[in-house]
């Protein structure tokens, strides 16, 4: 087993990468610009180095400051969290050379599934059911017509390179798709250097149904179900659940072993996340995380695993400790997102946290590294903290959402728990009968925009 950490990372996911650290007896080594010096997770590690300016270019995104944070520390792993460089091949690989442990998957694997059109291409290989589209990048105006007229519009416009909900249009008709076309393509090339786009059925009430999966790098792979993260505002999700109100056993059980089956046949090691939408019974395959994922809480939950544990535990060489007949859904449990937003426009408000009092009691969870007195910097994501509920059914972990909600205290800064307090006032949620645009229509007709 590794002696020592260093996590790559910032935030309440740095916390919860510190805190299986703690529990599994191995040192962790904090990183942290010159804006986070005050952060919780430098706090909590067992030692810090700074590795540069404010701007993640210069430190949570500088390959070479971390590797050499790695090697005046001796850390022999690095933990990349989510988000930053968790899915850069190219610094998984500069790891390696340096003899330093990437806890996550190969660089290989990492590449096949960054580039969305080799993602599609290997999932279709290893029989995971795609979205009905182009077989690959689409070069012109022509072909895009003849793409949409074999699967019928609506069609969805999507950047190879494209992540984050950036550089996707929808077009219903084939002059809108002349412009969608266009302006995808040169969205594309400006967020991301790279202007290939390619072409899919457009799905008209999804849900977003992702599926857990985790491998040993030796063949073996097992799933963990479902989370249902169809509330989402610009392809953000901000409520996940698990399991998904509409899956039934037998379809988990089915689409789970088509995705553990899936990753066993390439060696896939560590966490995993399968991306479906969900329609009528039938699932479409949108994009694989190669690493943690944020709502990964709900399903530790429910099935009572620890899976950063785990995924240290593999990078280290040891067996996985998972296996499938074992792995049982106990309950229900719901992630909400808690930003530092105004609402309604979500414009981001960081400042000054006056007090803040985490909610506790049966099947309460809160991970966030916000202290009372904590200056929130202006430089990175919103996300200041997630609350996790776990009920034994869903009515239950939806009550026991709504008193936990009531007792959170975060002074000082604007945040997005009043639309969750809005939120479970809504049949619809109480039923669990919402998609993809259900909250886009819902803060619409609410709030008119
Ligand atoms: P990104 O990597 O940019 O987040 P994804 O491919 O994961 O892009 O898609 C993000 C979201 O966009 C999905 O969760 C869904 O809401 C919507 N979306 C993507 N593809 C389709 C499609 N074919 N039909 C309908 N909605 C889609």
């Amino acid at each position: 087993m590794f002696e020592k950490i260093l996590i790559a990372n910032r935030g309440e996911i740095a916390l919860r990468v510190i805190r299986a650290c703690q529990e599994m007896g191995i040192k962790s080594v904090a990183v942290h610009s010159t804006a986070d010096a005050d952060a919780m997770h430098v706090r909590m590690a067992d030692e810090s180095v700074c590795i540069g300016p404010a701007s993640s270019t210069d430190s949570y995104l500088s390959k070479a400051a971390i590797i050499s944070a790695c090697e005046i520390t001796g850390a022999q792993a690095v933990h990349p969290g989510y988000g930053f460089l968790s899915e850069n091949a190219a610094f998984a690989q500069a790891l390696e050379d340096h003899g330093i442990t990437f806890i996550g998957p190969k660089a290989e694997h990492i590449r096949i599934m960054g580039d969305k059109i080799t993602a599609k291409i290997t999932a279709k290989d290893l029989g995971i059911p795609v979205v009905p589209g182009s077989d690959g990048g689409v070069a012109d105006y022509e072909t895009a017509i003849g793409v949409a007229a074999g699967i019928g519009f609506p069609v969805i416009i999507k950047a190879t390179a494209g992540g984050g909900g950036r550089g996707m249009k929808v077009a219903r008709n084939a002059e809108e798709l002349e412009i969608a076309f266009r302006t995808a393509r040169s969205e594309s090339k400006a967020a991301f250097g790279n202007d290939e786009v390619y072409i899919e059925k457009y799905l008209q009430k999804p849900r977003h149904i992702e599926i857990q999966v985790f491998g040993d790098g030796k063949g073996r792979a097992v799933h963990l179900g479902e989370r249902d993260c169809s509330l989402q505002r610009r392809h953000q999700k901000v409520f996940e659940e698990a399991p998904g109100p509409c899956i039934t056993p037998e379809m988990r059980a089915k689409i789970g072993k088509t995705c553990a089956d899936a990753v066993a046949k390439i060696n896939y090691i560590g966490a995993g996340t399968i991306e479906f939408l969900y329609e009528n019974g039938e699932f479409f395959f949108i994009e694989m995380n190669t690493r943690l994922q944020v709502e990964h809480p709900v399903t530790e939950a429910i099935f009572g695993v620890d899976l950063v544990r785990e995924q240290i535990r593999v990078a280290a060489g040891m067996e996985m400790s998972l296996v499938q007949e074992e792995l049982e859904i106990n309950g229900h449990a719901i992630e909400v997102r808690i930003n530092a937003e105004r609402l309604p426009d979500f414009a981001p408000r960081p400042g000054k946290v006056k007090v803040f009092h985490a909610p506790g009691g049966l099947g309460v969870r809160m991970d966030s590294a916000l202290y009372g007195g904590y200056s929130i910097p202006p430089y990175y994501d919103s996300l200041i903290g997630k609350l996790i509920v776990h009920g034994r059914d869903r009515p239950e972990a939806l009550a026991r959402l709504k008193r936990a909600l009531g007792e959170l205290i975060i002074d000082g800064v604007e945040t997005t728990v009043p639309l969750f307090d809005m939120l479970l006032a809504e049949p619809d949620i109480q039923n669990g009968d919402y998609g993809i645009h259900w909250l886009e229509k819902w803060l619409e007709a609410t709030f008119g925009q």
